[in-house]
């Protein structure tokens, strides 16, 4: 095989994945927004055939070959190539290592989890779950222990979410922001409190779903090419950059729960849909990494979306649709959605102590990979966690081990993206700040000047450079988490008066 027919064989192999992702993606969306419940059997065969054939086209001779050929011309190739070929080889060795039966098996086992975890959180019935998660938990130690032999298992686990990132770099991490917010934390919970109880009038379903429409709008999401769907636990899913999914839910008591995220999956909108068209269809056609995509999302969520700027120019929808709010000035309104409470659930809960909620994630898992716990252990030592990083009684699992859908869909290494994310957006925002006037385009719901400069920076590169690289081209300096913490000492003076 020469080089050009090499270039050609690829091409049409990124075409064949990209439409086996599409179709397993539509499955999932479709099994998430509105299959009925008893259809996960019939769907878990279709998902298993499609992740054979997507095995098949990943890691088969053909592949094989295709890849041996660019490896050898590597000095001929333009990046994009390179990183192309260094991605899929790496995938190719990954996927060699994992025999495809058990590649298959997990699949369908991630697909019938899902469906009893959704039951067993509605029932708090953890003991519903907690055999899938056991097999899910063996199936990453056993897949870590074929692929990367030599790494401990939640290093290579994390990697496969932020490439680059392991324990090492994670506990350095999380220490820089205990050691500067939990004394934060501290100090926080003990002055007034603001008055939450404006964010709990009712607002009815179809008036938050407006408000969502609207939401999209302002922050320059192309609805052309990006849907709005409900769900229990809100995601951003995509197919392409051409067909992009976000859902939401809606509380009647708690409509700055859908709004929050609908402008958190709408961060991650963006970035897919602002990838640039020359990498479409290709390998390097999505968000890079969970680290930057979260860095993205929660940037629009809690950056801009709970700055007082921003909270000022949506007061005025937001008293369309619950008049009640208009006896509260948008001052006031700013300061409930910025209360630094400890709570119980993560995606509700506020910049302050966001962070505790991810690290006791991290730690259990760290754990359980390990074989340090059981999944049997696991509620136990969740509501210790609780108990000890943010001072709150677990009262039943659907409040504690059961809340979110990561671990039943074998996602187990991606949390630590969340808080990371977080950190890495408070830098971007320092370098935004730079050369555009963030708050002043806040305040009259100018999301154009801050998208363009994070589709410049960002968005555009798709996966043409590791996380690190990229974010380091952005910011024209490494990553700091100082920027995150000073980011919420100033936000906490300003909320606090302090
Ligand atoms: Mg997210």
């Amino acid at each position: 095989m020469n080089l050009e027919e090499a270039r050609k064989k690829l091409s049409g192999q990124q075409q064949a994945e990209c439409a086996c992702r599409h179709a397993m993606g539509m499955l999932e969306y479709d099994a998430a927004t509105a299959a009925p419940k008893e259809t996960f059997a019939a769907r878990g065969r279709t998902l298993a055939v499609l992740s054979g054939w997507g095995h098949g086209l990943a890691a088969g001779p053909e592949a094989q070959a295709v890849l041996d050929c660019l490896a050898e011309h590597m000095d001929e190739l333009s990046p994009a190539e390179r990183r192309v070929t260094q991605r899929k080889r790496k995938n190719l060795r990954e996927l060699r290592a994992i025999p495809v039966e058990e590649y298959r098996a997990y699949a369908a086992l991630t697909n019938e989890a899902r469906t009893v975890w959704e039951r067993a959180k509605t029932n708090s019935d953890y003991a519903l779950f907690e055999p899938y998660l056991a097999r899910i938990v063996e199936a990453n130690r056993r897949f870590a222990a074929l692929v990367a032999p030599d790494k401990a298992p939640y290093d290579y686990l994390l990697d496969k979410y932020e490439e680059g990132l392991d324990m090492a770099r994670c506990d350095v991490f999380f220490d820089t922001l205990r050691t500067h917010l939990v004394p934060l934390l501290a100090e926080l919970v003990q002055l007034p409190q603001p008055d939450t109880r404006l964010l709990h009038e009712p607002v009815p379903a179809a008036r938050q779903g407006r408000l969502a429409e609207k939401l999209m709008d302002i922050l320059g999401l192309d609805r052309g090419h990006c849907g709005l769907g409900v769900t229990e636990h809100p995601f951003t899913m995509d197919f392409s950059k051409y067909d992009v999914r976000i859902t939401t839910h809606y509380y009647e008591n708690d409509f700055t729960s859908s709004m929050f995220s609908v402008i958190h999956e709408g961060g991650h909108a963006l970035y897919e849909l602002h990838t640039a068209d020359e990498f479409a269809f290709t390998d390097l056609g999505g968000g890079v990494s969970m680290g930057i995509h979260e860095s993205q999302s929660r940037f629009y969520e809690n950056l801009l979306g709970r700055s007082r700027e921003f909270v000022g120019f949506i007061y005025p929808a937001l008293t369309e649709a619950c008049p009640a709010l208009s006896a509260h000035t948008p001052e006031e309104l700013w300061r409930a959605v910025n209360r630094a409470e400890p709570s119980l659930i993560r995606t509700e809960a506020d910049e302050f102590t966001y962070y505790l909620h991810v690290l006791v994630r991290y730690e259990l898992e760290k754990s359980l990979i390990s074989g340090e716990i059981t999944t049997k252990e696991l509620p136990e030592r969740w509501n210790d966690l609780y108990r000890q990083y943010l001072g709150v009684t677990v009262p039943d699992d659907r409040y504690g081990v059961l809340q979110d859908s990561h671990w039943a869909g074998g996602q187990i290494g991606y949390f630590p993206s969340y808080a990371l994310g977080s950190a890495y957006g408070a830098q971007l925002l320092a370098k935004m700040q730079e050369t555009v006037d963030v708050y002043a385009c806040l305040a009259r719901g100018d999301f154009a000047p801050i998208n363009a400069w994070l589709e410049t920076r960002i968005w555009r590169f798709g996966s043409l450079y590791p996380p690190a690289e990229l974010l380091e081209r952005a910011l024209g300096a490494p990553f700091d988490p100082m920027y995150y913490v000073n980011y919420l000492k100033a936000k906490a003076a300003e909320v606090y008066a302090l």
